[in-house]
């Protein structure tokens, strides 16, 4: 089965709200293994919703629309659904108390435009709204299922979990496809230094892997489709298999693991603490640390610094207010072990961020000295933060591999 997302709404256009539904719909036909080759965003445009509507029907099995199903003149999905169709649209006597309940729940009086939401398609039926006024309407006619749905979000999704993905489970039994993904998390290796080393495996169709970039490191996503879910993960061991024997000492964890994730779990694992002082970066690397469940048997403190002049003292003049770049993260990761106490002593010296580009020293020290790393950045102050904290986890991670 084939299926195509339709979005209607011109705020969506404008970027006034982001197409959190068409996200949502995406991953949810994925997991049931529907194809999915198209997803549309369309305005509150008559001809430009009957065109997007056409292309679809002639292309997807399966229509999903959000939006434009309300009680004013320019909510147009049904009008332009039953148009391409060639379906009536009739009033639902149902759909039609839910609306005037609804009002007179509140005290109000209906206005003769809300009829209008209770419209369906005459040869289909409505789908229960309990969150909303309008129902959804579904059609099945000339071998094509069209679903349209209300926009807000509270009231799309409990229609999807409570009839569509029931109805399409029940359309697709026999030849039901499961898809089933594994997410590989990658750290210090970019993007095209893995995809080169793993550019024969990404032709591959049954399983395929594709990488996903991010802010500071990089995912490959293995997925493959069969008729059950335990067939697909058979697919996709060989192929992470394989992944794992090119550059397996990169992957840091799957799924939704995290780097500060896989890092506490390595430093309890290996029973060492970690301590960090940072200036520049807004306290990135210890507000991630901190966020990580469990950290606080690891995590002995972060320390955020506004300038050298504040840490002057601390290690028995060895700090002066003059320090910077390297020289300033080395001596802010030897507060972090002094005074903190932390067998991993972070510095993180970050300048520029604010600007589009920036520089920062990562210093590490342990017992065993100080590894400090200069790195170069472009991108927002965000991007820049959080490049560093990722730096600094990555200098740890191959520190308590290493050992
Ligand atoms: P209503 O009956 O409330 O008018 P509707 O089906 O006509 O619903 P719209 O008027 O298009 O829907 O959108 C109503 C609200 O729903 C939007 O202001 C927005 O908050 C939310 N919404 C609409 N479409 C989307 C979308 N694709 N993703 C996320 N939110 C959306």
């Amino acid at each position: 089965m084939v299926a195509e997302i339709i979005s209607v709404g011109t705020e969506l256009l404008l970027g006034q709200i982001v197409d959190t539904n068409a996200a949502y719909l995406g991953r949810t036909l994925a997991g049931l293994g529907v194809d999915l080759y198209y997803k549309s965003t369309v305005g509150d445009n008559e001809g430009r919703i009957l065109d997007t509507i056409a292309r679809a029907r002639d292309r997807a099995d399966l229509i999903l629309t959000s939006g434009g199903v309300g009680p004013t003149e320019d909510d147009l999905t049904k009008e332009c659904v039953a148009k391409v169709f060639g379906e009536e649209l009739v009033i639902d006597a149902a759909s039609l108390e839910h609306v005037e309940s609804f009002f007179r729940r509140r005290g109000a009086v209906m206005a003769p435009r809300n009829r209008k939401q209770a419209l369906i398609y005459a040869s289909g039926r409505p789908i229960d709204n309990p969150n909303g006024t309008a129902p959804g309407a579904l059609l099945e006619k000339d071998g094509k299922i069209v679903i349209s749905m209300p926009g807000p979000p509270n009231e799309m999704i409990p229609m999807v979990e409570n009839h569509v993905v029931p109805l399409l489970t029940e359309r697709l039994s026999g030849e039901r496809q499961y898809l089933v993904t594994r997410v590989l998390r990658f750290a210090g290796i970019g993007e095209s230094a893995a995809e080169h080393d793993l550019r024969d495996l990404l032709a591959s169709t049954n399983p395929t892997i594709a990488p996903l970039a991010h802010t500071g490191e990089v995912h490959f996503r293995l997925g493959a489709k069969a008729g059950s879910p335990e067939e697909a993960r058979r697919l996709i061991e060989p192929l992470e298999a394989e992944v794992r024997r090119r550059l397996g000492s990169h992957i840091y964890g799957i799924d939704k693991t995290t780097l500060e994730d896989a890092v506490v779990a390595l430093l309890r694992e290996h029973g060492r603490t970690v301590g960090a002082v940072e200036f520049g970066s807004a306290a990135n690397l210890s507000a991630r640390l901190g966020a990580v469940p469990g950290a606080d048997e690891i995590f002995l403190g972060g320390i955020l610094i506004p300038n050298a002049a504040a840490v002057c003292g601390w290690l028995n003049g060895r700090v002066s207010r003059e320090l910077s770049g390297a020289a300033l993260s080395e001596a802010l990761a030897l507060v972090a072990r002094e005074r903190l106490g932390a067998d991993y002593g972070v510095g993180i010296a970050a300048q520029g961020v604010g600007r589009s580009s920036g520089e920062a020293h990562i210093s590490v020290a342990t017992c065993g000295g100080i590894d400090t790393r200069e790195n170069h950045f472009v991108g927002g102050a965000e991007a820049i933060r959080r490049r560093s904290s990722q730096i600094a986890l990555q200098m740890i991670r191959d520190s308590l591999l290493d050992a």
